[in-house]
């Protein structure tokens, strides 16, 4: 998983096993991968030999078809032994070069554009016969093949005529060379020891992992590229393992470690709740009332706090510190960026103001004398509320005692993060916050068993955001109603879909869009995407906010930290290319006021059945649990939304809605072992490192005594 917070400096070197190191190597050590592929295939996969191995591919090509020229059938892949007969290059260089081959049955031609005569002539001797393999075409009554995919002496027909797999691709890379450079990376693949439970093995009929991966990539038939075939089901259960594993271990330091009763007198919580201008929420007081209970246990807390966007965690969260400064300790929270951070701050020197404490901000920013004063405060326990980034795990800052650490994750620290600040203090007490609603059955596989709690009802005031689907032809319709609204004084978001170089050429870019709706709206319309620089992307937002522009043209940039209470109307365009979980991401930055909202879809037809249905889903409720399970449903059903949308960890192989069933055995599995032998030091606990490091989770080996 990736994590851009993690810095080499804060982490002890660890010692992967020599076994792993060919690996971990840069794709570049590869034959064939030089200085100009490298960034292609970096992008394609990933930048070590690993990554490569994990490139599995996403189609096959069934070579074993091999006619004669006559029996020949058009429009299929066929390997056919021939006789070179005859060169006829082209007569200008427009034409291409034909070469004429025949076996007892009859002739045809072989046919290249811009062919080089030289290869040509080298490949295809006149006279020699050669085995050629590619699709077989009828062009004005005769058979030809157009560029053979390959072509050889008969001594490599065996070979050339067999089940190939197809590599998913990007822009610069052909099939050919991705195949080639996987296979080079598989060369790499070491003999590891086996992790696998036994008994599961045999029961599955599971290879080792080696064998496994290399099934993987050698599929003979299309059963063989489903997650259900038991090479990836297998690769999947040893993710899910490892995860399951990395997760568990943390659990287990965390629970080992003595918790320490953090009674609150209450008191700080009155005047909080005293000065607020509003009721608390149902799920608000629930939710207290499990944080305050478990704080008061004598074991650690270790609880996950989920709520869509504007359910309240912050005010939540709160009541969790000021029951541990209540209790005569300190407390901090952790955020993932410095604008989410100085947001955090912000929000709780607001609301904290009642209870006479102020909240000390610490971030990456904060140098020389303000820092010392800052890490003086917080050592000298003058400082009872601390916020910050990551700055706040850093060995300088020593905390006079702290008793609870409130981390929001939005999904950007790793389980080593999470620990970092709790182990800050003896017997902390750990409350994880966040917004992706995931659905309660992978809760597991994301935060593994944390205990939870979910907020699960809006503050009141609210009114519900107006979803609306409609066809793009009515562009012209949304335009003029736009017009009406922006007259009124309301702002617009306008989503565009990102423009990938792989894409469509047909999706809208923002660029163009934003041409159009500047000159129907001169001077009100700001435009942010992906390219722009950090300043750039700053100033139009913060344009945007002061409310000089009122519409602003955004590709998903816009998805995090935006929060410009005014806009009220958020069209998106496309809608039917996104998931469900960035649609609702999106929706979220409108219906923040007390004002009316609306969303607008726009689609384009026809709708496939499955994007109608998330289209619909996204009319018909706001709730992001209920979309978060829809969501995995419709991935269920077979449509690929990517994890990153979904807010569940990003896995290489591994797919939920297809592997459920081995995230539960991975977790008993995990938990099992972990009874056994606490430290992984039996043959199978070691044979369980290597996993852990082969998966990149060795944070979770870290974990241990004797790591
Ligand atoms: P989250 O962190 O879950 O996105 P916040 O804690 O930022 O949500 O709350 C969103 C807004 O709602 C804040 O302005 C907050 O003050 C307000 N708020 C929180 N709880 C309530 C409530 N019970 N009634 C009314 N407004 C609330
Ligand atoms: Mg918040």
């Amino acid at each position: 998983m990736a994590s851009p917070n993690r810095s080499q400096s804060d982490r002890p070197s660890i010692v992967r096993p020599p076994s792993l190191n060919p690996l971990f190597a840069p794709v570049e050590s590869l034959p064939g991968i030089g200085p100009r592929t490298v960034k292609l295939f970096a992008a394609l996969a990933g930048e070590r030999v690993l990554d490569l191995c994990w490139h599995l591919p996403s189609g096959l090509i069934d070579r074993r078809y091999a006619p004669s020229i006559a029996g020949a059938e058009a429009g299929r892949i066929c390997t056919l032994t021939v006789r070179v007969a005859e060169h006829r290059p082209g007569r200008t260089t427009r034409q291409p070069y034909r070469i004429l081959v025949e076996d007892d049955s009859g002739a045809m031609e072989l046919v290249f554009f811009h062919g080089k005569p030289d290869y040509l002539m080298r490949s295809y001797p006149p006279g020699q016969t050669r085995i050629v393999s590619g699709r077989v075409e009828l062009y004005d009554g005769h058979l030809q093949m157009t560029h053979p995919d390959h072509v050889g002496p008969p001594s490599e027909a065996e070979a050339i005529m067999r089940v190939e797999p197809t590599y998913p691709l990007t822009a610069g890379l052909t099939q050919r060379m991705v195949a080639k450079a996987v296979a080079a990376a598989l060369k790499r693949l070491p003999t590891l020891p086996e992790w696998g439970e036994p008994n599961l093995l045999a029961r599955e009929g599971w290879q080792p992992w080696k064998e496994s991966l290399l099934a993987a990539h050698h599929p003979h038939e299309a059963a063989d590229l489903e997650p259900l075939s038991p090479a990836r089901r297998r690769l999947a259960y040893d993710e899910l393992l490892a995860n399951q594993l990395a997760l568990q271990l943390m659990r287990q330091t965390m629970k080992r470690a003595r918790g320490r009763p953090l009674e609150g007198t209450g008191a700080l919580l009155a005047r909080l709740r005293d000065a607020l201008p509003f009721q608390l929420t149902g799920s608000q007081e629930l939710a207290i009332e499990e944080i305050t209970k478990d704080m008061a246990g004598p074991e650690r807390m270790l609880r996950l706090l989920q709520g869509d966007v504007g359910s309240g965690k912050t005010l939540v969260a709160l009541a969790a510190m000021l029951t541990a400064v209540e209790a005569g300790t300190q407390a901090a929270m952790m955020a993932p960026t410095e604008i989410l951070a100085r947001q955090h701050h912000a929000k709780i020197a607001e609301l904290a103001a009642a209870t006479g404490l102020e909240p000390l901000l610490l971030t990456g920013r904060d140098k020389g004398k303000e820092r010392e004063r800052k890490l003086a405060e917080i050592e000298s326990g003058e400082a009872k509320l601390i916020v910050g980034t990551h700055a706040l795990f850093q060995e300088s800052v020593v905390f006079q005692d702290l008793g609870c650490a409130v981390v929001d994750e939005q999904h950007r620290f790793g389980v080593h993060q999470r620990l970092s600040l709790s182990r800050k203090g003896a017997g902390v007490d750990l409350l994880v916050m966040t917004a992706t609603p995931i659905p309660r059955t992978l809760v597991l596989a994301a935060y593994g068993d944390m205990d939870v709690t979910r907020l699960t009802d809006k503050p009141p005031g609210r009114t519900p955001i107006d979803t609306r689907v409609l066809a793009v032809e009515r562009l012209e319709e949304v335009i003029e109603g736009i017009a009406r609204r922006l007259a009124a004084g309301a702002q617009v978001y306008w989503v565009c879909p990102l423009v990938e170089e792989s894409e469509d050429s047909d999706m809208i870019a923002a660029e163009a869009r934003y041409q159009v709706l500047n000159e129907r709206f001169p001077g009100q319309v700001g435009l942010v995407h992906g390219q722009l620089k950090g300043e750039e992307k700053d100033a139009a937002m913060q344009r945007f906010l002061a409310g000089e522009t009122r519409l602003l043209v955004a590709t998903t940039v816009i998805e995090v930290g935006v929060d410009v209470p005014r806009a009220t109307i958020m069209v998106i365009e496309q809608a039917e290319r996104f998931g469900l979980a960035q649609l609702h991401q999106l929706r979220g930055r409108v219906g923040r006021g007390s004002e009316a909202s609306t969303c607008l879809l726009l689609y384009k037809p026809p709708l496939s059945e499955n994007a109608r249905r998330r289209l619909t889903i996204m009319r018909e409720t706001e709730d992001g649990f209920v979309i978060a399970e829809e969501d995995l449903k419709l991935r269920g059903a077979g449509e690929v939304l990517g994890t990153r949308q979904s807010g569940l960890p990003e896995t290489r192989v591994a797919d939920l809605a297809s592997h459920g069933d081995l995230l539960s055995i991975a977790r008993d599995d995990a938990a099992l072992l972990l009874t056994l032998d606490p430290e992984l030091t039996s043959p199978r606990g070691q044979a369980l490192r290597v996993l852990l490091y082969l998966f990149e989770r060795e944070e979770g080996v870290r974990l241990l005594r004797s790591g």
